[in-house]
This record gives C-alpha cells, sequence and structure tokens, in this order.
C-alpha cells in the first residue's frame, strides 16, 4: 500500500504566499520553498505543496489535482467552483468595493444606475447591484482597474481595496463595500478517507496556532496576602500556577489572557499589587 500524502495548492507569489507558507511553519511543517520551485515535498508531514496562480486553485482542488488549497475568498466566490471551505484563516484581510471619480456627488447606490463599472469580479459585483435593485453594466478587466475611469472606459470601478491608498492616488473614492474577504482554506469535497486523516491532523495544527495568537502568558509576581484578588483577575486555563519564591511571603503567579482584555486585565493587576508583570507570546496552545 502507498503512504498517503496530502496536495496542498498555494499560491506561488503574491499576496497570499508569504502568509500561506507561515501557516504552515507555524504548524511545524518542514519544506523547501524558492521562488523557482513549482512542487515542494514536505520532510516531516505527509504533504505536498504545488504553487500556483491563485485563480487556478480553486479549479484544481475542484478536479482534485490539489486536495486542498490556500485561496482568497474573493477569488472563491466570483467562481463559484465546488469545493468545501474547511477554515478561516485570518490573513489577506481586505474588500471588494465600488470606488467613483472623487469630484463625484455621490447619492446612493442609485448613483450607479446605468453607469459602467470596471471590475475584475463581475459576478459579485452584479450580485451586489441586483440585489440591491439598481441596473448597471459591468465591464470586465484583469488588472489596473483603478486607471479605468481616468482614461475613459468606465464611469466607476469595483476592486479590491485593504487601505485606500491606491485608489486616493488615482482620484477615487470608496463609497460601497461589496464584499469582505480573507483567505480560507479549501478542500476537495470527496477526500478518501486517509487524505480526510492527514487533513483533520493539519486543521488540528492551525487551530492551536490560532487560538495561540488570541492569548498571551502572563507571569507576575505577587504577596501571599493579594494573591486570593490577584487570582480572581486572572482566568487562566484551569487556575493560575501558583509557585513559592525564594522570598518569604512572595510568590510567582502563571497564566493566559486573551488579548482583547489585555490593557483592561494588566491594569487591574496592577491595582491589586501585582509586580514584575511579564507578557510573552504563546507559540502553540492545546486545549
Ligand atoms: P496571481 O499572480 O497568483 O494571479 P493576483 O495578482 O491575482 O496573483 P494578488 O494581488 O497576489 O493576486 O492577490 C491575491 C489575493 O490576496 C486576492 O485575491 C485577495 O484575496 C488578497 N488581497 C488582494 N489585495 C490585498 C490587499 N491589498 N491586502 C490584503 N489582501 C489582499
Ligand atoms: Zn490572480
Amino acid at each position: 500500500m502507498s503512504e498517503s500524502i496530502i496536495r496542498v495548492a498555494v499560491q506561488k507569489s503574491g499576496r497570499l504566499s508569504e502568509d500561506s507558507l507561515k501557516l504552515f511553519k507555524e504548524c511545524g511543517i518542514k519544506f523547501e520553498s524558492g521562488s523557482s520551485k513549482l512542487r515542494s515535498v514536505s520532510s516531516n508531514f505527509p504533504l505536498e505543496f504545488l504553487f500556483l496562480r491563485d485563480d487556478d486553485i480553486p479549479g484544481y482542488v475542484e478536479d482534485g489535482v490539489a486536495d486542498i488549497g490556500v485561496i482568497g475568498l474573493n477569488v472563491l466566490e466570483e467562481n463559484k467552483k465546488k469545493v468545501d471551505i474547511v477554515k478561516e484563516l485570518g490573513f489577506s484581510k481586505c474588500r471588494l468595493s465600488l470606488a467613483i471619480p472623487r469630484n463625484e456627488n455621490y447619492t446612493g447606490l442609485n448613483y450607479f444606475e446605468g453607469k459602467n463599472i470596471a471590475t475584475s469580479y463581475p459576478n459579485l459585483t452584479n450580485q451586489f447591484l441586483s440585489a440591491n435593485g439598481v441596473k448597471s453594466q459591468t465591464h470586465e478587466i484583469s488588472g489596473s482597474v483603478e486607471i479605468a475611469p481616468s482614461i475613459g472606459l468606465a464611469d466607476a470601478i469595483c476592486d479590491i481595496v485593504s487601505t485606500g491608498g491606491t485608489l486616493l492616488s488615482n482620484g477615487l473614492k470608496e463609497v460601497a463595500e461589496v464584499f469582505k474577504s480573507q483567505a480560507v482554506m479549501i478542500s476537495n469535497s470527496s477526500l478518501n478517507s486517509e487524505k480526510k486523516a492527514i487533513l483533520d491532523k493539519l486543521l488540528f495544527r492551525i487551530d492551536s496556532v490560532q487560538k495561540a495568537q488570541n492569548v498571551k502568558y502572563v507571569v507576575l509576581n505577587v504577596e501571599e496576602k493579594n494573591i486570593d484578588l490577584v487570582k480572581s483577575l486572572l482566568p487562566g486555563m484551569k487556575a493560575p500556577s501558583v509557585v513559592p519564591l525564594a522570598q518569604e511571603g512572595w510568590y510567582s503567579m502563571h497564566s493566559v489572557i486573551s488579548e482583547n482584555d489585555f490593557w483592561d486585565i494588566i491594569e487591574s493587576l496592577r491595582g491589586a499589587g501585582a509586580q514584575g508583570i511579564l507578557v510573552l507570546p504563546i507559540e502553540k496552545m492545546i486545549l
């Protein structure tokens, strides 16, 4: 019986590449990646990478040429391939937005009635506008969409935006968000049980990495009389660890706190007599 291996399609070079590879590395998966490589087999996990143009990834996963892939939700929703979304990855966050020349007076979505809109995402754009009762034409172009209004090709555009800087430098302003995107992991919808088991193992590792990204490890010193008060402020995974220090009456406490309430907790800890507070990143978190 041949050893099973899972084939992963990732973008060869572009806005998804670096973070996609980083994710696999953080999962402890070792592999070589060079700019000229088109495929790479991991040395310590049953996985092979295929490095491709991002637009080709959903089709390859649908056909089973690749078993799984990392792709922007915008590309996936535009092309409607039959694949399963198995994980939101939280990077390459961006939005598909409608933008018009900066000096135009925007009156709401009805502004787009009868207008010509240049975009690389005609399906998402048309769906959004018709769902809002607006009739307009899209003009599909594959790149440099932002210059379309200034060269007279279109009245407006619908394009990917993250900070809005490119729009501004092309004399445009963002007026409506059409679609919110981030990188997702997709899977072929009929993986055999061996490949499914490998995917589950991978997803478990990704979960541990993602959980760790939202929490910090905190270590602090506290006098015995303040232990209970400090304990009440530290949720911990079960309960905080309390370890005696070499100095009589003093203890070290260790716990895990969420990134979201980080500053609130730190301030109340200081108020409760905690000293020498150290906050450390957590690499993996297995619950
Ligand atoms: P390819 O050469 O592989 O076809 P591309 O030029 O089509 O690449 P990129 O510009 O690398 O694509 O973008 C890939 C994906 O990254 C987009 O589909 C989108 O999901 C996301 N993305 C695009 N622009 C940004 C941005 N400014 N910030 C964050 N994510 C973005
Ligand atoms: Zn592309």
